[in-house]
């Protein structure tokens, strides 16, 4: 009797084009994308030994694709940490940490300056799941050290605070935690592990949103989330369950990203100094925040916890408000105003009208936010093009 399987039809080898065979002692030079939902399995001994962990291999892009996996062990190794799950985005990460490792009747103790959108999903989720949730100003240690008096499972910073960028304290914050059986996480997003690493200062997590400065290019969504296994596997299943894991496409990218990385920290932290001292000089120019700057609240704290310089982000306020912004905004040629930061293209922001539009006056002024406020995200771009750019745009600022 014939074979069957040798002969199929046309339309049967156009379907099974993309499973024939390519013999091959060789490996790619550059990571492939594994744009593929699912793998197959030779027989059902294979599927349960990669089920159970035995044998090494992948079932189902939700679960996790040869590119997911990559780039959990670069940023594992790059933060320090045991393992790491990445994610669809930043905001998919954290919430797969404080749902996966918090229950109903449980507290988290967060920083009034968290990040908004982890704010908004601490209030506005994670209450509603019936975790209670405290925000407490994480730079006074004292109200730190009170707020722990009744137990918390979560300890909840930003290295550097958006947008006032102030430094928190990782490794008294961290004996903090500890001394009260809370796990303390760190959102390391502004700073990068090239110039901090959560973990080596006492933390127990730290995420990130890899949408910023790790992928770098402004074309790319994703989180991760690194630590110690026995609790990144819990987050892992909450990820896998919520479905927040992102596609092959956008960790390769961010894999990508990585490649550069040191190279662009470097460079746009330098850039980021040289304009903030400029700026914090400039007569139109009310205050600068910039943990480089001497003058910076936590200026000896950052030069103990960061290496290589201070980050890309530069906040400052315009002496003439809102007025003095829209006329500044509308000059700027090199500049972009876009929601965003990290990315090879210097992106500016306006707090007040974008992120913390919602809030109430009196809440924006609480968090350090004032209507002449920019945060400034300093890319690739040559530092005395971008100079030219701001000095004229101040300029036209006051007229
Ligand atoms: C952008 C950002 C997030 C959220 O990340 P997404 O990738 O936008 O979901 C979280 N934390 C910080 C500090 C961020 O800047």
């Amino acid at each position: 009797m014939p074979d069957q399987r040798a002969k199929p039809t046309t339309t049967t080898t156009c379907v099974q084009a993309g499973l024939l065979p390519t013999p091959s002692a060789t490996f790619p030079l550059a990571p492939p994308i594994w744009q593929t939902a699912a793998f197959t399995y030779p027989d059902l001994e294979t599927m349960e030994g990669i089920l159970v962990g035995e044998l090494p291999g992948f079932i189902y892009a939700r679960y996790g694709l040869p590119n997911h996996h990559q780039l959990e062990r670069a940023l594992a190794e790059l933060e320090g940490a045991e393992t790491a799950v990445v994610t669809a985005s930043g905001m998919s990460a954290i919430a797969a940490t404080l749902f996966g490792l918090t229950r109903p009747g449980q507290r988290v103790l967060a920083d009034t300056h968290v990040y908004r959108g982890t704010r908004l999903l601490l209030e506005q989720d994670l209450a509603r799941f019936g975790v209670r949730v405290d925000f407490i100003d994480c730079g006074d240690l004292a109200a730190v050290q009170q707020g722990l008096r009744e137990p918390a499972r979560l300890l909840w910073v930003d290295t550097l605070t958006n947008p006032t960028l102030r430094i928190r304290n990782l490794p008294r914050l961290a004996a903090l935690a500890r001394a009260a059986g809370a796990l303390l996480v760190v959102d390391n997003t502004f700073a990068t592990p090239i110039h901090c690493r959560p973990l080596a200062w006492g933390a127990t997590l730290v995420v990130h949103s890899t949408t910023k400065m790790l992928g770098g290019h402004h074309d790319a969504s994703g989180g991760v989330v690194a630590g110690p296994a026995e609790l990144i596997e819990v987050i892992r299943q909450q990820v896998v369950r919520f479905g927040g894991r992102g596609g092959a496409f956008d960790a390769w990218l961010i894999q990508r990203g990585l490649v550069t990385l040191p190279l662009r920290v470097a460079q746009s932290s330098a850039s980021a100094l040289t304009l903030a001292q400029r700026l914090a000089a400039h007569p139109t120019v009310r205050w600068v925040s910039y943990p480089g700057l001497p003058g910076h609240p936590e200026h000896q704290l950052a030069e103990r916890l960061f290496t290589g310089g201070y980050g890309a982000v530069v906040t400052f306020e315009l002496a003439g408000g809102e007025p003095a912004v829209r006329r500044f905004l509308r000059a700027l040629r090199l500049v972009r105003f876009a929601e965003t930061l990290g990315g090879a293209i210097t992106t500016i922001v306006h707090p007040a009208t974008t992120s913390h539009r919602a809030l109430a006056p009196t809440e924006r002024t609480a968090l350090g936010i004032s209507d002449g406020l920019l945060r400034l995200s300093v890319g690739l771009e040559e530092v005395e093009d971008l100079w030219a750019d701001l000095e004229q745009a101040l300029a036209a600022s006051i007229h």
